[in-house]
């Protein structure tokens, strides 16, 4: 199954060349940047993915709002963009107006035990605060690339940590535009998963997250931090172009990179799409790959682990 945190928003019609004007226009009396025809590549830690009709900067939630209502009120479709790090998008790109959120980096605050950071800023930036401030409750998110607010929305998790053990609440602007204050327990997370849409609606957005955090002695929070970084540098392809792990860790006590490099898949390529040597759940973009290419190898690597284990393996990255 194919992981699709933001299915785009509801949608009654197409957009056109005159939409996607009207929409420059609208965004410069927001304060937005907007560019047209914007190629998703530049915009994804795999270095892949067509132009995106419209890509949209909104530099604070008012904006997203803004933004979204225009968009829904037109019957129009749209997707959201945190760091990257988790998607892929396809060559042809996308027809949708993208709203990128890595300009919503303003509104950290953290007092009595709780952390409000907003969407977009790197998930490395929340982290070193907290660590700074001697707080625990992120640094098992050490070596997480991409936005607070992709991990949200994704659940990521490493080291034994998981967004859904550390937010506290969300602050979401809905598909209309509109406000809402959730708070962590009223929603569904599984692994590497929120249902956002339950509660929120399609095409809701993130714009901000509150993470409880708890008092810890600062040395010992830095130790772990740089500890848990240089485990990272060991067991992943640090440096090469990837977006993290391909396939979800299947039930039971194999991984997913454990059956890939059972089946001998270590080293395999398609033109510059590559399983990486260091982690087979990576697959790295050598410098000219194509999503047709990632697409191939991908396929290529599932039949030969259900031929070796009979595990079909699903995918985790979110396929736009
Ligand atoms: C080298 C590397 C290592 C990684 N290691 C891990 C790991 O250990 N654990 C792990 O879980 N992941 C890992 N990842 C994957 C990825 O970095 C994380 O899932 C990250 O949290 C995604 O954040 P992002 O901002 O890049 O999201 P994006 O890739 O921009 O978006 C991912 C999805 O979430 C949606 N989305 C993004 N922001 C919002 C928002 N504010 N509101 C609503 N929807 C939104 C998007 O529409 C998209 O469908 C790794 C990736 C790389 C490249």
């Amino acid at each position: 199954m194919t992981t699709r945190a933001n299915p785009g928003g509801p949608a009654t019609r197409e957009w056109t060349r005159a939409d996607l004007r009207d929409l420059t226009t609208f965004c410069g009396s927001e304060g937005c940047a907007c560019t047209l025809d914007e190629p998703l590549s530049r915009h994804t830690s795999m270095g892949i993915g067509g132009p995106a009709a419209a890509m949209i900067w909104p530099p604070h939630p008012d904006a997203v709002a803004a933004v979204v209502a225009w968009v829904s009120g037109r019957g129009l479709r749209w997707r959201v963009l945190g760091g990257g790090t988790n998607v892929m998008a396809p060559d042809r790109g996308v027809e949708e107006a993208v709203i990128n959120l890595t300009r919503l980096i303003e509104g950290t605050r953290i007092e009595d035990g709780l952390g409000t950071f907003p969407a977009g800023l790197p998930t490395a930036q929340a982290l070193n605060r907290t660590v700074r401030e001697g707080l625990d409750g992120l640094v098992w998110a050490t070596g997480l690339p991409g936005t607070i607010g992709g991990a949200v929305a994704g659940n990521a998790g490493c080291w034994g940590g998981e967004m859904a053990t550390t937010v506290d609440t969300l602050e979401v602007v809905t598909a209309q535009g509109g406000w809402l204050r959730i708070a962590a327990a009223d929603l569904s997370w599984s692994y590497r998963r929120l249902d956002l849409v339950e509660k929120a609606g399609i095409g809701s957005i993130v714009v901000s997250t509150t993470l409880a955090l708890e008092p810890d002695d600062p040395e010992a929070l830095a130790a772990r931090h740089d500890e848990l970084h240089a485990r990272k540098r060991l067991d992943q392809p640090v440096g090469a172009r990837n977006a993290g792990c391909v396939f979800r860790n299947p039930a039971g006590d194999r991984s997913a990179g454990l059956l890939i490099d059972e089946a001998g898949c270590k080293g395999m390529r398609v033109g510059d799409a590559e399983i990486s040597s260091v982690h087979a759940n990576f697959i790295i973009n050598r410098g000219g790959a194509s999503g047709a290419q990632m697409d191939e190898l991908i396929e290529c690597v599932r039949q030969r682990v259900e031929a070796r284990s009979g595990v079909l393996l699903e995918e985790e990255i979110h396929r736009w």
